[in-house]
Parts: structure tokens; C-alpha cells; sequence
């Protein structure tokens, strides 16, 4: 199993950068050893009637990387590319994140491979059902609370509650969090990874001493956690210039309207054809000058290959693993780029996760200022906390951000010893 988790290259980037945080701390073997593989790896096959009468096999993954300090805790994502790999090194990101937030979580992360664009809402409902009913018996409020990620929405989560419910013969809102408002979802959740994005963001502009109004910035993916990071930063004052998604990418010198640019997406499927701005290349997008670069799409976009010719200021770090190993090397000797690591810069959605589990065990509903202000606190303490650990150990903001969450698991598994 070892070998073939290291073989994919998702894990195997974060398995490197692993390695890199437990020499840095000086972990000793067993806790190094106890503290890099996943403790569970559950595969389903998902048998799904489709709607032209053919029934096809879809695979579903879950990964817990460790329950020592609680429940686990991550998305839920569907996507092509989904393999068992990928969601194991999504898994542990989401373990360091939530001990680097002191959520009392460890990391989790599903995936379903299939194209849900290519499916209809009915396919993704027997789908999301079939995968709910599989897993029921491996996951609870107290075990593995399950939210969105890539390609799912709050639907696909009232899916899910629904069907765990069902079988539970009770409505049970604490088995999963980014659901409906309706369904006891929290206020804020929708857009609390995007806005965590943006807070950082003008929190790293002042660290820099950049003035946050007119602050350029360019959005690569227009998902939940992108189109609201565009969102809130317009809301900050800043001028986001350029925003790509899987239809192409689009471009403003003088900034993209927020609220236009989401309608046109609602009525195309996409930015591509925006109005009001010009089309650029993807890719030659991400190398444009700008204050802050927000890639909040998939994994590994920045690499050797591009990393040298970014020019922005702040790499702000929307997406999960976005910078690979050998980018962030380079990211260091350049030393003009100031890094706000992903288990940093998008905990904001599993930090409102959190608070939404909360409010269902204790049946409460906190008002959206509430639950943004406290995002903004927790958010501002963390980001606070990180610079203080680099500036006394003398290290980058990744590696810094990733020890603070090993060091927190090390700990807990070294007192709470090795069973038998
Ligand atoms: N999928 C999100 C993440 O990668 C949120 C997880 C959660 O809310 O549990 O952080």
C-alpha cells in the first residue's frame, strides 16, 4: 500500500513535504511513522441505474487519515481525475489544516471519479445516495463528518443527510456540514473558504505594507471558493483583473464586475465570453503582474515550469496542494513572494464547517455576522501565530504552517502512546 500511495504524484507531494516538516521537528521514527499513513482507506463500488436504462459502476473513495484528536473532518469531491491517491493526500492536508486551526478534528477527504457535468441531477442523486448508504456504517457526527469539496455542492450534502438519516430513523444535521440553511446548514458556510481567501489576503497586503484598496488580483478556477474570494476582495476595494475556469479565461485591466460575471456564468456554464473583458490564454493568465495570485482550482498549477516567471506579490492559496515541492523551492530562493499556504488560506470553509457542527449538537443557529466574525478571529490568529513560528524559527511560510499542524498531532499521539 505504502508504495503504491507513493507512486501517485499527489501524495507523494505531500508525503515530501511531510518528510520535509518531520526532519525539520526531528520526530522521532514511531511518530513519524504513525503520523504519515492514512489510518483508513475505504474503496466503494457504486452501482448507478443511469437514466438511458444502462447501469454503470462508479468507484467512491474515503480516506481517514487519523481520528487521535476527533472526528475526521474534509470534502467530499467529484471529479474525473478522483483516485485513491489523490484523496489520501487531500486527507492528510485536511489533518494538518485542522490542527493548524486547533479544530479538535483529524483530516478526512472522499472523491467519487466520475464528470458530474457529464451526469444528470438525477444520475448525481442515485450516485450520492448509492455512495451515503455504502459509507453509512464507517462514519457518524463523532467519526467522519463528511462536506463539499470539488464538483459537490450543499445539495449533494442534503443527499447525503438525508439518506444517513433515513437509516437512522432520526433527522441527524451533525453528520455533515455545507448543507442547505434550510436543513440547519450554518450562515456563511457558502461562502466562508472564499472570504477566508480574501481576509488573508488584505492581511498579507498590510504585512507588506500595500494598501489594500486598488490591490490587483488574479483568480485562477471560478468555483464556491473562487467566485466568492472574487467576490469579497471586490468588497475589500481590490481590482480582481483576470479569472479563468474550465471554459477559458477572461480579462479587465480596469476589474471584472463581480456581479455580472456571475450571472454570466448562472447563464453560460462559464467565464469564457464575459462581456465587458477580453479573453487570455490560461495559462499566460497566471504570469500577468498583480498584488495577489489566487489559484483556487486543482492541485499542482504551480510548478518549475511557470513558477519563475509569476510576478505577483502574494501567492494566496485557494486550492489544496497547488504549489508543487519543486515550485516552492524556487518560491524561497526568489524571496519576493509572500505565500499564504493552503492549509492556511482556505481553512476558512472547514473552520465554518466547524462552527456549523457545533450549532447542530447544541441546536443553535449563530447570525452570519457571528459566524464571520469569528472566522475572521480564528483566521487572524492563526495567520498571526504562523508568522510569529516562522520569524523565530527562521523558516518559510509552508513549512512553518505544516509543522504547526504535525507538531499538534505528534504531540497527541506521543501521549496518548502506542496501543497495544
Ligand atoms: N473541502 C474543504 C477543504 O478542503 C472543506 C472541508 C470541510 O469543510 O470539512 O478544506
Amino acid at each position: 500500500m505504502k508504495e503504491q500511495l507513493l507512486n501517485d504524484v499527489v501524495f507523494g507531494m505531500a508525503a515530501r513535504q511531510f518528510d520535509r516538516v518531520a526532519d525539520f521537528l526531528g520526530l522521532d521514527q514511531s511518530v513519524r511513522e504513525r503520523c504519515k499513513w492514512p489510518k483508513r482507506i475505504l474503496t466503494f463500488s457504486l452501482p448507478v441505474r443511469m437514466d438511458d436504462g444502462r447501469t454503470e459502476v462508479f468507484f467512491g473513495y474515503r480516506v481517514q487519515h487519523h481520528l487521535s484528536r476527533g472526528p475526521v473532518k474534509g470534502g467530499l469531491r467529484f471529479h474525473p481525475k478522483v483516485n485513491v491517491g489523490e484523496v489520501a493526500a487531500l486527507a492528510m492536508w485536511m489533518n494538518w489544516k485542522c490542527s493548524l486551526m486547533n479544530l479538535p478534528y483529524g483530516g478526512g477527504k472522499g472523491g467519487i471519479t466520475c464528470d458530474p457535468r457529464q451526469l444528470s441531477i438525477g444520475e448525481q442523486e442515485r450516485l450520492t445516495r448509492r455512495f451515503a448508504q455504502e459509507i453509512t456504517p464507517f462514519i457518524g457526527p463523532e467519526v467522519d463528518v463528511m462536506a463539499p469539496d470539488v464538483g459537490t455542492t450543499e445539495q449533494h450534502m442534503a443527499w447525503i443527510l438525508d439518506t444517513y438519516s433515513t437509516h437512522q430513523g432520526r433527522f441527524v444535521p451533525e453528520i455533515i456540514t455545507g448543507k442547505p440553511i434550510d436543513l440547519q446548514g450554518s450562515e456563511g458556510r457558502t461562502q466562508a473558504t472564499g472570504h477566508g481567501v480574501a481576509f488573508l489576503a488584505t492581511r498579507a497586503l498590510n504585512k507588506l505594507r500595500l494598501p489594500v484598496q486598488g490591490a490587483t488580483a488574479i483568480v485562477q478556477g471560478y468555483g464556491n471558493v473562487g467566485s466568492y474570494a472574487v467576490e469579497t476582495m471586490n468588497a475589500y476595494g481590490m481590482k480582481v483583473l483576470g479569472v479563468s475556469d474550465i471554459s477559458g479565461a477572461v480579462w479587465n485591466e480596469k476589474g471584472l464586475n463581480p456581479d455580472q460575471l456571475r450571472q454570466h456564468v448562472a447563464e453560460n456554464g462559464g467565464v469564457a465570453g464575459f462581456p465587458g473583458a477580453d479573453p487570455i490564454d490560461p495559462d499566460d493568465m497566471l504570469l500577468q503582474p498583480c498584488d495577489v495570485l489566487v489559484p483556487a482550482a486543482l492541485e499542482r498549477v504551480i510548478t518549475k515550469d511557470n513558477v519563475g516567471q509569476l510576478q505577483c506579490k502574494i501567492l494566496a492559496e485557494a486550492a489544496n496542494g497547488p504549489t508543487t515541492p519543486e515550485a516552492d523551492a524556487i518560491i524561497e530562493e526568489r524571496g519576493d513572494i509572500f505565500v499564504l499556504p493552503d492549509v492556511l488560506c482556505n481553512a476558512g470553509g472547514v473552520t465554518v464547517s466547524y462552527f456549523e457542527w457545533v450549532q447542530n449538537l447544541q441546536r443553535f443557529h449563530w447570525t452570519k455576522t457571528e459566524v464571520l466574525t469569528k472566522l475572521e478571529t480564528k483566521l487572524n490568529e492563526a495567520f498571526e501565530n504562523l508568522l510569529t513560528f516562522c520569524e523565530q524559527h527562521q523558516c518559510d511560510a509552508r513549512l512553518g504552517a505544516l509543522a504547526m499542524g504535525v507538531d499538534n498531532v505528534a504531540r497527541v499521539k506521543k501521549t496518548r502512546g502506542l496501543f497495544p
